[in-house]
């Protein structure tokens, strides 16, 4: 079960790897985190998945893998991709690029 503050913390999940929180939120999350064990297993399946993503030796991923991809991460994309246009870098969305070209190899 998850409360609201989880909810919110695991939200931001992937933008705080990505160092994309001001130092407030960054702050708030990092004492939240020290605090909540699920959060923290939130964090590390998320730095889980960008190793794995991020090394050219990655193996194909199994079903389980794509079956606990986090949601939040696609919602992350998808609200990227329409936002308005703005530089973010290759991080995330190249990250997300190659993660897209994996499941479709899948199907
Ligand atoms: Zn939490």
């Amino acid at each position: 079960m998850k409360n609201t503050a989880c909810r919110d913390a695991q939200d931001q999940l992937v933008e705080y790897i990505e160092g994309e929180l001001d130092k407030t939120q960054h702050a708030l999350l990092a004492r939240h985190l020290e605090t909540c064990a699920d959060c923290q297993k939130e964090l590390k399946e998320i730095e889980r998945l960008r190793a794995t993503l991020v090394s050219e030796q990655a193996p194909e991923p199994g079903a389980a893998f794509w079956e606990s991809f986090p949601d939040r991460v696609w919602r992350a994309y998808q609200s990227e991709q329409t936002a308005a246009p703005r530089q973010r870098g290759a991080g995330l969305q190249g990250l997300l690029e190659r993660c897209g070209s994996l499941w479709y190899r899948r199907c």
